[in-house]
């Protein structure tokens, strides 16, 4: 598996607004780095760059239920490179992304 820091060298140029180190979480921005599996390694996915992202611990339990189908790996991948998981991001860009983040109504 690789590690926090490789994952995110992969994806960051690829993100509309990065995060500014590891140990933050894609999903919420709070602390938390777990390497999780984008599509399942029981559904096909590998330890590729491009198949890991960094999530805390509830964020990463959300993302398994997101991405149990393929449609859900593709909302979550587009997700990570408009930058939308992150708190920065405008409430618009919040409202739009709410089916594939429903916790990002409670963040402001
Ligand atoms: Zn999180």
């Amino acid at each position: 598996m690789p590690k926090a820091v490789h994952i995110l060298e992969h994806w960051k140029d690829k993100m509309f607004d990065p995060p500014k180190d590891t140990e933050t979480c894609w999903g919420c921005g709070f602390a938390g780095n777990t390497r999780a599996h984008i599509q399942a390694v029981s559904h096909g996915g590998d330890e590729s760059l491009d198949n890991l992202a960094l999530l805390c611990a509830s964020c990463h339990e959300m993302q398994e239920v997101i991405c149990s189908s393929e449609e859900g790996v593709q909302a979550f991948k587009e997700a990570i490179k408009d930058g939308a998981p992150f708190m920065k991001v405008s409430y618009v860009r919040l409202e739009a992304m709410n089916d594939v983040f429903p916790f990002h109504k409670y963040i402001k």
